[in-house]
């Protein structure tokens, strides 16, 4: 286990987590840069074992449900996490546009904010190599332009290019994410609905009190989530710079991340 980056318990996340004991819990995480370590490319990312696997120890307690909440496309979440499928975990994918529960998968975007991304993303694929190192990211109902590898001095042309595109769809926006654009359609589902959905549907309408919720994540979406809930959830953020958080909590890196859990599994 690693054994740098945290343990100083975060008090106050401690306590918080304590005074939910009795109630059922539910955890919901985000996978790159929160389970995993953010690569230069997004196919490089690997969820280590240990997590994985402190993941599993946790959704066996009792009145304890585990969920993936992430920007990427269900095939990458179950290929990062096999986990979550075979035990049947709730999944997030594509930022809250899909849902995935037991066996049945739902869309919770409309099929023509789907068409309109996949046709921007069309749009974008012949600019890829205008700019070296820039990589395309197609998922359902959204997209990210990376631009980790490219030329930093590049990048604010393929801003303006992106951006001269997006005058063509006005429902789209484009949103800052790790080294990438990442283009959604607007208004759209956010992570923090679509989890409020699974959690309602599993603890009921007085979910709020009924149940305790805890989110995890590092990026934009994940802070979207963060507003959204409020203080209905407590909400933990992954990242070590100083960067304004509507998160309750923060943890440095998400090797803090793993030491918690072990930590919360010993002795809670
Ligand atoms: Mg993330």
């Amino acid at each position: 286990m690693p054994g740098s980056s945290l343990p100083e318990r975060p008090a106050g996340l401690w306590a918080a987590l304590a005074a939910c004991k009795g109630r059922p819990l539910f955890w919901f995480f985000d996978i790159d840069g929160t389970l995993a370590e953010i690569r230069e490319r997004p196919d490089l990312v690997v969820v280590p074992r240990s997590r994985r696997m402190l993941l599993q120890q946790l959704s066996h307690r009792p009145q304890t449900v585990v969920g993936l909440a992430s920007g990427r496309p269900l095939e990458d979440i179950d290929r990062l996490i096999p986990e979550a499928a075979q035990a049947g975990w709730p999944v997030i994918a594509a930022h809250g546009a899909l849902v995935r529960e037991g066996r049945a998968t739902r869309l919770r975007l409309a099929q023509d904010a789907i068409e309109a991304v996949s046709q921007l993303g069309e749009e974008i694929r012949p600019l890829v190599k205008e700019y070296p190192g820039s990589l395309l990211e197609l998922k359902t109902g959204a997209l990210a332009w990376h631009w980790r590898l490219l030329d930093p001095a590049q990048v604010p042309a393929l801003t303006a290019a992106l951006d001269r595109l997006l005058r063509q769809y006005p429902s789209l926006r484009r949103h800052p994410a790790k080294m990438a654009w990442e283009v959604r359609p607007y208004p759209g589902p956010n992570k923090g609905e679509a989890i409020e959905e699974i959690v309602r549907g599993r603890a009921g309408p007085d979910w709020p009190s009924a149940a305790c919720l805890i989110v995890v994540g590092d990026d934009a979406t994940d802070e979207e989530a963060f507003r959204w809930l409020g203080r209905r959830a407590l909400s933990v953020r992954i990242g070590s710079e100083a960067t304004e958080t509507s998160a309750q909590f923060q943890l440095p890196d998400p090797d803090a991340l793993e030491a918690l859990l072990a930590l919360f599994l010993a002795q809670f």
